[in-house]
């Protein structure tokens, strides 16, 4: 038996543009995930579906109306080895996955990307009915079934082939909740070898990690019971439990939530940007209500881009002739970094120049940079309403005089593709088109088609300024941005995701976003400050010139931009804070949970029964806030006396806090000690903060008990508290 590192499973990945298997942020994080450790020997297996015609390809037609295209993906032309998996006698390797009753086959084609092996399933094989054939011919189908069976294949299939392979990986990490079936198939395999249910399901939670991306509740992956019942009816029993308890990981609202699921089988869980960290523990709480917000268990880790994919050549050869001859290895290092200062302004400027006329040429665009001109603003992603592609042109008289001017002339590109199934983002192209063509924008609007990596690299090395307007909190962190700020790109950005951590006053623009009122006050506000950052700061900025017709202060933005911001929003960065907080941490206690026949893993399923069990008769009662100068504290402190009703529950088994808050001080929270026992299970319980001070006449003050063990990952694991 060997171990194998860890295994990262996601819906899409998206390595190059030669392999069409992405939609996506989310696709491309992966790719430079799976790059980057690669890069790093971290040992990591990708795991994946194989879409035979990938996400689509975007026509937009002369009334703007998008069309999807589905050719066969030719994997012949991949930049990446591609190859089918076979087993020990030279045989495709098929593996089988159970759904709705019957067998459906998969065999899996691997993708060698430099020492990580991505592996992806595929349907379309002989073995399988005609309709099954076609589950994995494309990314994020709209009909439910597919979009259910997929995921089986991804998450349970997933499981078979990495078992079928021998690989037995220390770290499951879930990158999304899509394939958090994985979770029940390693729980099934743990089952089948004589595992009770709830020792295997410590087991799985202790080695798995899981990423979220989705911001709002309305983005997560959700299907309905009774569909879940047709799928898994003859699956729940094979796990060693009930068909309930099956359900109960992942039942939110009525209905079967992956994220739910995910998290209730994940020993970490971290959002993508600190911002989205906090978004994620305010949704989070919603499904542990016990908990307070900041106390959910959600860490963040910030994105970040691969630099070797998404570096302009030209760029690179100017930072190889600069910057310490070593820089990238080390670019997670700031001194790597500063040596671009030391760069002639005219060299980076003239770099960016060639950058900027590939992309003129790549992308048909009637334009000519002679001296410098005109400004571009990129604006290329996914057209989802909550990135408010029509932000800019809120006031499209203002915005052509902006566009227009004849001494400083700027255009505006956009790319992006809708969701098939997206009504109101394919609505968003239409009405950009439909601005194209107006007169006062001819030429100084564009819209490219089928944005895909190529066109993405393009951009956002070829642009001078990259707008995002996203409305606040929903973009979780953005990555295309980062991209651009490595290529001395400005980024010109609503102060969310990772923009909100990146933006310094000096390497870019904020665009200070309204959070409170209503859509459309919001939209108006962030509207009218974009419009000031053109008019007033950024048109001017940019045509500035001194002498040698340079804009000196925007190339001094623009190396602002890359000091800044190339060495901490980069994968290298992010895969060794993967590393060192989530893999580290869940392959040793994965190992942990598992020694011995699984004895830790049996206690804490044990421990966690017997507390569910009796929980109920835990109660907070008198709770008493001692005036500080009565002696025992002493002065200027705040003691609290409360009796804790525990039952069989024993103190070493609970953790018992003052929690309160007092408007001033924020939220505060103090130990409290059993002192004295007052009955049969009831203690008195004691304790001062030793550095707070509450006006008790004024403070909000709850005592709260939380089940705590030495084998708990964190504090709130069994989600129970009391509050009295
Ligand atoms: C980087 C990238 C994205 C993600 O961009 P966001 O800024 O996160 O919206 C999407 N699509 C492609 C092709 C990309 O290269």
């Amino acid at each position: 038996m060997h171990k194998s590192g860890v295994a990262y499973f996601s819906a899409e990945f998206g390595l190059d543009e030669s392999l069409p298997i992405y939609s996506g942020g989310l696709g491309i994080l992966a790719g430079d995930h799976i790059k980057a450790a690669a890069d790093l020997n971290v040992p990591l297996t990708g795991v994946g579906l194989y879409y035979g015609k990938g996400y689509f390809q975007q026509r937009i037609d002369d009334g703007g109306s998008q069309q999807h295209l589905y050719p066969e993906i030719d994997h012949r032309g991949s930049v990446y080895p591609v190859r089918l998996v076979k087993n020990d006698v030279g045989q495709p390797l098929v593996i089988e996955v159970p759904l709705s009753g019957r067998h459906v086959y998969a065999n899996a084609w691997s993708v060698q990307v430099g020492s990580v092996m991505l592996y992806l399933l595929h349907t379309d094989i002989e073995a399988n009915s005609v309709a099954d054939r076609r589950l994995t011919d494309t990314l994020y189908p709209s009909d439910q079934n597919v979009r259910l069976s997929q995921e089986i294949l991804l998450g349970i299939g997933g499981a078979r082939l990495l078992a079928a392979l021998d690989i037995q990986p220390d770290v499951w990490h879930m990158n999304e909740g899509h394939c958090a079936f994985l979770t029940l198939e390693r729980i099934r395999m743990l089952s089948a070898e004589g595992i009770p249910f709830e020792t295997a399901l410590e087991a799985v939670k202790a080695s798995t990690v899981f990423t979220t991306h989705t911001p709002v509740p309305a983005g997560h992956d959700v299907f309905p019971i009774d569909m879940i019942d047709r799928y898994f009816g003859d699956y729940y029993w094979q796990l060693g439990t009930d068909r309930d308890r099956v359900l109960s990981l992942g039942c939110v609202d009525g209905a079967f939530n992956m994220t739910r699921l995910a998290v209730s089988l994940s020993s970490k869980i971290n959002g993508v940007s600190q911002l989205h960290g906090e978004v994620s523990r305010d949704l989070f709480h919603r499904w542990m209500p016990h908990i307070p917000k900041q106390d959910i268990p959600v860490d963040s880790i910030t994105n970040g881009i691969h630099i070797g994919t998404w570096l302009a050549a030209g760029m690179k050869e100017l930072f190889d002739r600069y910057l310490p001859s070593d820089w990238a290895a080390r670019t997670m290092e700031p001194d790597s970094w500063a040596a671009v200062r030391d760069i002639p302004p005219g060299a980076l400027w003239e770099e960016h120049q060639q950058a900027k006329q590939k992309m003129f040429r790549e992308l048909g665009l009637p334009l000519d940079e002679s001296d410098g001109g005109p400004l571009i603003i990129g604006f290329a992603r996914r057209f989802a309403t909550y990135k408010r592609a029509l932000l800019i042109f809120s006031d499209p008289d203002r915005l052509a005089r902006i566009l227009g001017d004849p001494q400083r002339p700027a255009c505006l590109v956009f790319a992006g593709k809708a969701h098939p199934a997206d009504g109101p983002g394919q609505d968003l192209i239409r009405a950009i088109v439909a601005r194209s063509r107006e007169p006062r924008f001819k030429d100084r609007v564009f819209v490219i088609e089928n944005y895909a990596m190529d066109k993405a690299r393009w951009l956002v090395q070829g642009v001078d300024v990259w707008l995002n307007t996203p409305m606040k909190p929903m973009e979780a962190s953005g990555t295309s941005g980062q991209k651009a700020a490595l290529n001395g790109v400005l980024n010109c950005s609503v102060l969310d995701g990772w923009w909100a951590e990146g933006y310094n006053g000096r390497n870019g623009w904020a665009i200070d976003s309204a959070t409170d009122g209503d859509r459309e006050y919001q939209s108006k506000q962030d509207s009218e400050a974009l419009y000031r950052l053109l008019e007033e700061e950024i048109v001017p900025l940019f045509y500035k010139r001194d002498d040698q017709k340079l804009p000196a202060e925007w190339v001094n933005f623009m190396k602002e931009s890359i000091c800044s911001l190339a060495p901490v929003f980069n994968t290298h960065r992010m895969i060794n804070d993967y590393r060192r907080t989530m893999y580290v941490p869940a392959s040793e206690r994965g190992r942990r949970f598992a020694a011995d026949r699984f004895e830790i893993a049996s206690k804490v399923a044990a421990y966690k029964q017997f507390i569910r069990d009796h929980w109920s008769g835990v109660r907070v009662r008198n709770i008493e806030i001692l005036d500080g100068t009565s002696g025992r504290i002493g002065l200027n402190k705040t003691a609290f006396r409360a009796v804790i009703q525990l039952g069989i529950i024993g103190h070493k088994d609970v953790r018992v806090e003052a929690v309160g808050s007092d408007g001033r001080q924020g939220i505060w929270k103090a130990k409290l000690e059993p002192v004295q026992q007052q009955g049969k299970g009831v203690y008195v319980y004691e304790g001062a903060s030793p550095d707070v001070t509450v006006d008790f006449r004024k403070a909000n003050v709850n005592v709260r008990v939380t089940p705590v063990s030495p084998d708990f990952a964190h504090d709130f694991e069994t989600e129970l508290a009391a509050w009295g």
